[in-house]
């Protein structure tokens, strides 16, 4: 009997964990190491955030679909590897704390967003991760908003998610307090979806200006009262909401495993680490050496497959297969209202075709792990 440890519910690993429980793993038994009973899919959160969805809708369930395939769950976080003694350590909150040994290790664990230089003593900091704490975060935010009857909210950082997130809270606050009582700022330190194609950029800057979302260029602190820019400009906010990008868990650097240069664990082709072959690793935690992608939605999921089916060969001790990522990514922005831009090679359409196709997409991946 082999042991393989899921730690994390990502993307990637909820394809690993249905396929769990409709196939037959002979001789394996799996443990996941998830610190929710739920993983909450952010492409549905501005939609959440908007009011068109209730969050059980944006959740998908472990439990049971980790209990379909006799896996194991420990509602823990992981805080170190060493992956040289092939040992993972939990925090202690669940009820195996401590080291755990194992045969295969696969780490779905995402990634964090720092915005502790966003911290000021007057207004709520909500880094958008993890999602768990960003929700509780919001619920408790949207209450004080309504207590007060108006609102002050800075999202600092424009790249897609910044952009959804900006639209879906104005969207929220303006149907909440009014448009006028709901002050949405957008801070961008590259402008709006760096990296993202110029009509992309065009249709998104259209919809930002449409629901009245200010934005401000610059690089910001917190400081007392609020954030202040470089030049010296001060924001005064209620609420800070902070998209700054992705970086690596803290304990990843202490794992004994190799590092790409941005922090994350260095896999191959094959979603395996580059210098334990006892380690896979797939989503935002994971970087690919061969192929550097985005970290986005869109690559974790298609990395499901394969890593699951490399993970069963490994455990066979069979070869592994490659996996090629795809080149080109389609976008379905969430606008806050339902409309939605696409963008796809270039090309780019806005309207409330495009939600009805996204919120399908949505809804029919989430059905995917619903167990009844
Ligand atoms: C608001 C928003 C909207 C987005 N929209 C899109 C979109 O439309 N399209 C797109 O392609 N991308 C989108 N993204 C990016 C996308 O969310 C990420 O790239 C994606 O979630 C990465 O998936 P993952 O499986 O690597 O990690 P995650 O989805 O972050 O899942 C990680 C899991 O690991 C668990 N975990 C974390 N730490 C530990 C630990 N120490 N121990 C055990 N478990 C742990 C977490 O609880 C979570 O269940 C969006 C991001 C945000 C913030």
């Amino acid at each position: 009997m082999k042991r393989l440890i899921l730690a994390g519910g990502g993307h990637a690993h909820l394809h690993v964990l249905r396929s769990l429980a409709t196939t037959h793993w002979p001789d394996v038994e799996v443990v996941l190491i998830s610190p929710h009973p739920r993983q909450i899919y952010s492409g549905m959160l501005p939609g959440w955030i908007a009011g068109h969805y209730r969050i059980d809708q944006c959740a998908a369930a472990l439990k049971p679909l980790a209990e379909a395939g006799g896996v194991r769950i420990l509602q823990d976080h992981v805080i170190g590897i060493d992956a040289d003694q092939r040992i993972v350590r939990c925090a202690g909150v669940g009820k195996l704390a401590g080291d755990i040994e194992y045969d295969l290790i696969s780490l779905d664990t995402g990634a964090l967003v720092d915005a502790s230089a966003l911290a000021t003593t007057d207004a709520t900091l909500l880094p958008i991760r993890p999602l768990e704490a960003f929700v509780a975060g919001w619920e408790r935010q949207l209450d004080r908003f309504t207590q007060a009857g108006s609102a002050r909210l800075a999202v600092v950082g424009a790249g897609a998610a910044g952009v959804e997130l900006a639209l879906a809270v104005r969207t929220r606050l303006a149907n909440l307090l009014g448009a006028d009582r709901a002050t949405v700022v957008l801070i961008e330190g590259r402008g709006v979806l760096a990296g993202h194609g110029d009509r992309v950029i065009r249709a998104v800057s259209r919809q930002l200006a449409l629901h009245g979302v200010v934005r401000l260029a610059g690089h910001v602190a917190g400081a007392p009262g609020g954030l202040v820019f470089a030049d010296g400009r001060m924001l005064a906010v209620d609420c800070v909401i902070g998209t700054t990008g992705a970086i690596p868990a803290p304990w990843l650097a202490t794992s004994t495993l190799a590092l790409a240069n941005d922090g994350f664990i260095a896999v191959d082709a094959t979603q395996r680490s580059t210098s334990h072959p006892q380690v896979f690793a797939a989503g935002d935690v994971a970087s690919r050496v061969d192929r550097p992608h985005a970290k986005s939605g869109v690559y974790a999921v298609r990395a499901g497959p394969p890593l699951c089916n490399n993970l069963r060969q490994s455990l066979a001790g069979k070869p592994l297969q490659r996996h090629d990522p795809q080149q080109r990514s389609l976008y379905l922005l969430a606008t806050g209202p339902k409309v939605a831009v696409v963008s796809w090679a270039g090309f780019t359409a806005t309207g409330a075709w495009a939600w009805r196709w996204k919120d399908w997409i949505d809804r029919r991946f989430m059905r995917q792990y619903e167990i009844n």
